[in-house]
């Protein structure tokens, strides 16, 4: 098959795992960043960003609470230690470090952006302890930029259902930008943390209940229930 052919087909596949997505998804609660963010204050987006790498849902969700109610501003985040820092974080994954990263990220925007936080994505890499996913989410849910954010969830699911064939996350969001319509690429995160949470899970995913099954090419599942 010829790529422009398999190119084709994978954009029609899109089109249609969208559809079905997109009603699907209704009754699931929303990826712990949008929920603990509501208003997609690009503050809270960001730090709950950062809480959230390598940390379960409900412990980033805590831990930001706790966080914002005592600095619900980034002047008031500035103004901590890192060690009250620490200590209103904990447990998330790597607290000493994303305490430090929050109060060196304040600093430089602060110092370089007037205290807001900086709608491009060069500056935002430029921030301690944020990547391309962090980054991309700000962008995306704070600054309604077409991205498209890869997580775990996004890398893995993408993959089974053989839109994309790919090994890192840049790999994938360059390869999801040929395939989906570009005003789905601000839902594709969301809709695959859900989707990755509640169905196609990483080990074992269930696909015998899937509604996706009949499209879904399962790329690389070798368990499922
Ligand atoms: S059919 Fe299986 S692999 Fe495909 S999306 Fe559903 S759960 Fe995931």
């Amino acid at each position: 098959m010829s790529q422009s052919t398999k190119l084709t087909e994978r954009i029609k596949r899109a089109k249609t795992l969208l559809q079905i997505l997109r009603v699907h998804t209704k009754k699931y609660a929303e990826p712990v960043v949008e929920h603990v963010a509501q208003s997609y204050d690009p503050y809270r987006v960001l730090v709950s960003t950062m809480l959230s790498l390598r940390t379960k849902d409900a412990t980033t969700a805590l831990a930001s609470k706790r966080l914002f109610a005592v600095a619900p501003t980034i002047k008031k985040l500035h103004h901590l230690s890192s060690h009250t820092i620490q200590k209103l974080i904990y447990p998330v994954g790597f607290y000493k470090t994303k305490a430090k990263h929050l109060l060196r990220m304040s600093d430089i925007v602060l110092t370089c952006h007037q205290g807001k936080i900086p709608n491009k994505e060069t500056d935002l890499l430029a921030l301690p302890g944020v990547g391309r996913k962090t980054a991309n989410l700000v962008l995306s849910l704070s600054f309604q930029q077409d991205t498209i954010c890869v997580d775990t969830h996004v890398q893995r699911i993408s993959n089974r259902f053989d839109l994309v064939r790919t090994h890192t996350p840049y790999e994938t969001e360059k390869s999801l930008q040929r395939v989906l319509p570009k005003k789905y690429w601000q839902k594709w995160n969301m809709w695959l943390v859900m989707w990755g949470q509640n169905v196609c899970v990483p080990i074992s995913p269930k696909c015998s209940q899937c509604p996706l099954l009949d499209v879904c090419p399962q790329r690389g599942v070798t368990h499922s229930r």
